[in-house]
């Protein structure tokens, strides 16, 4: 991704690494995004993506129950609030936004709306990917679960013209299952995590997400750069179960296909959440 110039302080970067566990980033070396300080441990609103992104369009974002810290709590203090005839904000939201969803929001504010999502929910082409891809101004979807490269050319080219503040969205698929970057040592054909797989290798799934994770987070960079002085929320869908109570992958309920990790600051500002868990 060639270097970006600073995006205006109000616009907002949302980043969903898809299916990423806490664990994985916790045991990563992430070189960007330790500017953002370690995760935090959070519960993600869905435990699969449609569910999960179509909850954080309402503004319901992942969080910590019961933390009573804004933003980091959703419903404590929303980050993106969506404010209408029967719901008002409160003093500790964030963003306060018009219409149907906060990317509706954003650009009746004037601002420019982007997005790029790499996994097949995203497809404009079925009319459940038309829906989750309706609000945006610009949409990009790549036609392979692991585009980074693509979808981040995308990006810079978008986030290159005009002058209004930007809503960015980036859903990343590498992290997904089959646990694949580019250039990676293993075959995008062997997947470790089947839903009731009789061969699956929870060893090869944490080994590969955590390299596809530091695969994406460190050509992140010039993104990040670009909205330093912004608001800035990287987080998961949901995550997925490696053999949990005889659990593999998500799209059904558990406590680890509920957490995610969370990195954010607004406008600028890091936020730090609670101690991390043991
Ligand atoms: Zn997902």
């Amino acid at each position: 991704m060639t270097e970006l110039r600073k995006l205006p302080p109000e616009s907002v970067l949302l980043v969903t690494l898809d299916s990423l566990r806490y664990d994985t980033a916790v045991r990563a070396t992430c070189s960007s995004l330790s500017r953002l300080g370690p995760p935090i441990r959070a519960m993600a609103p869905a435990h699969f993506t449609f569910a999960s992104h179509a909850a954080m369009w309402v503004g319901t974002t992942p969080g910590v129950p019961g933390l009573k810290q804004p933003f980091l709590d959703p419903k404590w203090g929303r980050l993106f609030r969506l404010v209408n005839g029967k719901v008002r904000a409160t003093p500790r939201d964030g963003f306060l936004l018009p219409g149907r969803s906060i990317i509706d929001g954003f650009g009746q504010l004037g601002y420019r709306t982007v997005g790029t999502g790499a996994v097949d929910w995203f497809d404009p082409g079925t009319p459940t990917g038309a829906w989750l891809c309706q609000d945006f101004q610009r949409f990009f979807y790549p036609q392979t679960p692991s585009a980074l490269g693509s979808q981040l050319a995308w990006l810079s080219k978008e986030l290159t013209t005009g002058d209004a503040p930007a809503f960015c969205f980036l859903n990343a698929g590498e992290t997904h299952v089959p646990y694949w970057h580019e250039g990676a040592s293993w075959s995008p054909g062997e997947n470790p995590c089947v839903p009731y797989g009789q061969t699956n290798s929870r060893a090869l799934c944490e080994s590969r997400q955590r390299s596809c994770l530091e695969f994406i987070e460190a050509r992140l960079a010039p993104l990040l750069d670009a909205f330093s002085e912004a608001t800035i929320l990287v987080t998961a869908d949901h995550g997925d179960c490696w053999g949990e109570d005889g659990l593999w992958e998500h799209g059904t309920w558990h406590a680890k296909t509920m957490e995610v990790p969370l990195w954010l600051q607004v406008r600028g500002q890091r936020v730090t959440g609670p101690e991390a868990a043991p």
